[in-house]
């Protein structure tokens, strides 16, 4: 990674200004996956002094700051009080504390990665995306539209008590996810799956079959069955298509059990 100029804007529209100006100018994050990447900056604008790392709620809302890193998020009492072990679950194998400590939740969804254990927790709570252009944005139309060229200042998730949980496939631990799993329930019941190797997304027609149905074993079945049905899957280098569908299910399985 080569950073031809450095900025550190001292106000939003500052920093969208010269995110605009240039074509290649990035915002920097943790700089985790950025630094991967061969291509030269031209700017690396960095929001340091715009005091984006917080967590902080009021009586229905939690504001989660762009720069908060993955380890604030994996460890804060607000976030356990609310969400229970969801984002502890999602986060604690992505590689080492170090790196969770340096890695931003704004990169983590900006970068709208198809393996991305943080975008699969957050897509299944009630959850926006508040961005200095285009204002506030659900969490899933930004995930599912693409890229927009704006900075993420914070993520807003409403308090509405769900239960969680979070399952995983994974190698060995620290390594990518081979499919990921969250479900919450509230009134409703929301299922998301990531790492099909696509980004993350709801089976909207489980979660509508689910619609006041008790969670027994015959639902809880018949779900996980339909999860593998509506969602495509593909081949990539962890595991194939064919071993997704099967593990999907009982992914699926494992989570309503847990949340029921
Ligand atoms: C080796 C490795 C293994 C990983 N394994 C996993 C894993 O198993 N599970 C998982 O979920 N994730 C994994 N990740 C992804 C990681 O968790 C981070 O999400 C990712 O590295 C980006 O975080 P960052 O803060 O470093 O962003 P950066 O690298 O700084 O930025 C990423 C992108 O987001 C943009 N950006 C950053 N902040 C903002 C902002 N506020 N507004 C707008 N754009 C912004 C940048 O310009 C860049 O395009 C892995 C990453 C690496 C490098």
């Amino acid at each position: 990674m080569k950073f031809e100029n450095y900025a550190r804007p001292q106000s939003f529209e500052e920093a969208l200004k010269l995110l605009k100006e240039e074509k290649s100018s990035r915002i920097v994050g943790g700089s985790t996956f950025l630094r991967l990447s061969k291509k030269p900056v031209k700017l690396a604008i960095d929001l340091i002094d715009l005091n984006l790392d917080y967590i902080k709620e009021t009586d229905d809302e939690i504001f989660i700051g762009a720069y908060t890193s993955l380890y604030d998020l994996e460890t804060n009492p607000i976030i356990k009080n609310n969400f229970g072990d969801l984002f502890e679950k999602a986060l604690k194998h992505i590689v080492g504390v170090q790196f969770r400590n340096v890695a931003t939740i704004g990169g983590s969804v900006y970068g709208r990665y198809g393996f991305s254990d943080v975008i699969t927790a957050l897509a299944v709570l009630d959850c926006k995306v508040d961005l200095i252009e285009h204002g506030l944005m659900d969490f899933n139309q930004f995930i599912l539209e693409g890229k927009y060229k704006d900075i993420i200042k914070q993520i807003i998730i409403k308090k509405n008590n769900p239960k969680t949980s979070y399952q995983m496939l994974r190698k060995s631990d620290a390594d990518f996810p081979t499919l990921t799993c969250a479900v919450s329930k509230t009134d409703s019941i929301k299922i998301v799956i990531g790492s099909r190797p696509k980004t993350a997304l709801h089976a909207l027609k489980t979660e509508e079959f689910l619609i006041d149905k008790e969670l027994n074993e015959e639902n809880i079945m018949q779900a996980a069955k339909l999860v593998k049905e509506e969602l495509d899957f593909g081949d990539d280098i962890r595991s194939s298509q064919a071993y997704k569908e099967q593990v999907v299910q009982v992914l699926v399985k494992r989570a309503l059990m847990e949340v029921k």
